[in-house]
């Protein structure tokens, strides 16, 4: 009969234990098989002698698990291959096996004919003479386990960078239980786990954000894996809410089926804060530009304010010369410069107001806005100033244009900037007539109306035009230079942007879009 090595190795242990080597038919079968199973086994097996596990016998698995041919590793010692980190271990270990007739099972690294160690698994077992009970040999099975403690090692460094990060974890049941919560969740919401009070996932929002997690985030996530938005939280160590970005992933098993859901949220407290202080900066800078503004127009406005002031002091005159002559002079002859004295003093009311409005502190108020009679108020409201320029202005807006989504005193604020800077550009120009400042609007897309604000002034002063846009560029001697860099950032605002061109025909031609949804 042809013996492989694990019969041979049985044999040659008989011979050595002096034990006679009749083995009866059908128990030399079983071996045969045994012996076949060990050698087509993808686990390693292997038999070694009790005080150095030097290797009796191998299995061909060998080779494929530690790059060693059966024949290099019969006579080496165990010892030998083990990782310096474990022998310890393992020779502490060792005497529970041997002496103990331990069956145990431990993971090690072994290392390979290359150099690299390799996580092995193995059971060993001692085997005995029954009659004497000397130990005889061991027997170990092992198999490779290094993707698997690999694996391991990932999840617990995963869960270390989880434990310990800033942002808030928790794992919850499908039946909104939470199971778990890192470190970070636990102090900022100020709740602990304890095996006795299962927590709801509700305690970790408000009513609000827990309703949008019921009736949106959960079931999406559910549905496509993750969900991503915006939440609030509940502190319950400092009583106040949290607001967060949250993630929910959802995990499946391998059968489809949900196991569990976990949420991870990044506190935006000093986020939000940060973005609430710009936009209050962003507010008061505003508001200042418009003061600017306001004060760049006085001298104009204080001319359209007085027009209608002395026409009310001439007609007050006249009525009161009319009375001196006839005291009993009839009513019809007073009514209209009576009704005239109302008309205009409304008019001069209406510019204060314009004013007051303009200056006013007031947030944003976004809405649908009719650009034309927009236009046609500024254009008067502008008039005096243009008039001390002798420039001409002009709404060429098409008048069925459609309406644009804005803020109207901002949009008025840009308008106004671009208006009056085209002003003092045609004032600069020696030529003769009247020079024009006109405002255009085409469509670009369906959604998306194009505003023009063209001149017939000297052109824009430098080659590249996004120098205008810097904030304190200015050419005028009294100029702040803040007019573009603020009409840029309130155009932004509105989702449009603006451009500064010179117009072939001379003059420059300022252009924003503006949306219409
Ligand atoms: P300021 O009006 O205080 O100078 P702006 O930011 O409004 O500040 O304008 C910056 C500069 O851009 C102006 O000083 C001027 O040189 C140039 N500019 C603005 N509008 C025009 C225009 N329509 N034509 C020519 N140059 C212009």
């Amino acid at each position: 009969m042809l013996m492989g090595p694990f019969e041979e190795s049985i044999v040659k242990q008989s011979r050595l234990q002096k034990r006679p080597v009749a083995i009866p038919a059908d128990e030399a079968e079983r071996n045969r098989l045994l012996a076949e199973m060990a050698e087509q086994s993808t686990d390693m097996i292997s038999r070694h002698t009790p005080e150095e596990w030097r290797f009796i016998y191998v299995s061909p698995a060998v080779t494929h698990l530690l790059g060693y041919s059966v024949e290099e590793i019969i006579g080496m010692s165990a010892y030998e291959l083990y990782h310096p980190d474990d022998v310890e271990d393992f020779k502490r270990r060792s005497p529970s096996v041997s002496y103990d007739q331990g069956l145990y099972t431990h993971t090690y690294r072994f290392r390979c004919k290359d150099g690299h160690y390799t996580w092995l698994e193995s059971t060993s077992r001692s085997i005995r003479d029954p009659d004497t009970d000397e130990l005889l040999e061991i027997l170990v099975v092992s198999r490779d386990v290094s993707q698997r403690i690999n694996a391991e090692q990932a999840s617990r460094r995963l869960a270390r960078v989880l434990e310990y990060s800033s942002d808030l974890v928790a794992f919850v049941t499908p039946d909104h239980r939470v199971t778990q919560l890192n470190e970070a969740a636990r102090e900022t919401l100020g709740l602990e786990l304890s095996a006795h009070q299962p927590l709801s996932l509700a305690r970790l929002f408000t009513p609000e954000s827990y309703a949008l997690l019921q009736q949106q985030a959960l079931p999406v996530a559910n549905e496509a894996g993750r969900w991503r938005g915006e939440a609030e939280m509940y502190s319950h160590g400092q009583q106040c809410t949290i607001p967060v970005m949250l993630e929910v992933l959802a995990h499946r098993s391998l059968d489809d089926r949900l196991e569990y859901f976990s949420t991870v949220a990044r506190d935006m407290t000093v986020v939000k804060e940060a973005e609430a202080k710009k936009r209050q900066y962003q507010f008061e800078i505003d508001h200042a530009a418009r003061l600017i503004t306001m004060g760049e127009m006085a001298t104009g406005l204080a001319h359209e304010i007085n027009q209608p002031l002395t026409a009310v002091v001439n007609y007050v005159r006249g009525i009161q010369r009319r009375m001196e002559k006839d005291c009993n002079a009839p009513m019809v002859q007073i009514a209209e410069p009576l009704e005239r004295i109302g008309s205009t003093a409304l008019r001069a009311g209406e510019i204060v107001h314009r004013m007051m409005d303009f200056t006013r502190k007031t947030d944003p108020r976004w809405e649908m806005l009719e650009l034309p009679p927009l236009v046609d108020e500024l254009i008067r409201f502008c008039v005096s100033n243009a008039n001390r320029h002798h420039v001409r202005l002009r709404n060429r807006l098409p008048a069925d244009l459609p309406k644009v989504w804005g803020d109207r005193i901002q949009l008025e604020q840009i308008l106004l900037n671009l208006i009056l800077n085209g002003i003092e550009a045609c004032d600069q120009k020696e030529d003769q007539g009247v020079p024009e400042v006109w405002l255009e609007a085409s469509m670009k897309k369906p959604d998306q109306v194009i505003i023009s604000v063209l001149d017939q002034g000297a052109g824009l002063p430098v080659e590249d035009p996004e120098q205008l846009f810097g904030a304190f560029f200015t050419t005028k001697a009294d100029g702040l230079g803040m007019g573009l860099a603020i009409s840029r950032t309130l155009i932004e605002r509105h989702g449009g942007q603006l451009r500064a061109a010179n117009r072939p025909e001379g003059g420059a031609v300022f252009s924003f879009n503006l949306s219409t949804r």
